[in-house]
């Protein structure tokens, strides 16, 4: 699957463990227009371009991170990942990578495109609420944020997030750095 689509990425780390379970590539997409009171990710809200990268590219970097670290996955996250025109195709190709997708969103699954929500296999949604900070599950951040199994790839994963505390193993080569086009 290809497409003219480019997206706006942040930043990309190739391997992770921090970001979902089992080892993944997290994409930061740059944008969100949510303005969540004491977002974390405060320098990828500017609905600015900052690495502007074609879709077949994107899909390019993360074979190569399932080629050379034998990811399991992909994380996107951001930022306001629906914001991205062509993500619904890229879900798609990442799929045809044998690839699992959690996808992080500050907008409830209800306001989101029915397609996009299918599109993956976990979804994480809804905004950050600051004074229902949750510090007994990891990543999800305030206690309204819910997990929808949109397929069941990562039901038996469920207890990752149940879990305050995540140890990160890395490497040197595990970040890329994307210059724009
Ligand atoms: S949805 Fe996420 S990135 Fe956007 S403002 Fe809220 S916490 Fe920040």
């Amino acid at each position: 699957m290809s497409s003219q689509n480019k997206f706006n990425v942040a930043y990309i780390k190739l391997c992770t463990k921090t970001e979902g379970p089992f080892n993944r590539c997290c994409i930061w997409f740059q944008g969100c227009n949510l303005n969540c009171k004491g977002c974390c990710n405060k320098d990828l809200q500017a609905l600015i371009p900052n690495h502007i990268v074609d879709f077949d590219k994107l899909v390019e970097i993360v074979k190569e991170a399932r080629d050379n670290f034998g990811i399991e996955g992909v994380t996107l996250s951001g930022g306001e990942p629906s914001l991205q025109k062509g993500l619904i195709d890229f879900n798609k190709a990442i799929h045809g990578l044998g690839l699992g997708i959690i996808m992080f969103s500050g907008r409830s699954k209800d306001a989101l495109n029915p397609e996009l929500v299918n599109s993956v296999d976990l979804l994480i949604d809804g905004p950050f609420i600051e004074s229902e900070l949750d510090t007994d599950r990891v990543l999800l951040g305030s206690k309204n944020k819910s997990l929808t199994f949109i397929t069941d790839r990562y039901e038996a994963e469920a207890d990752y997030f149940n879990n305050p505390v995540s140890i990160e193993e890395i490497t040197a080569e595990d970040y890329i750095f994307i210059n724009g086009d």
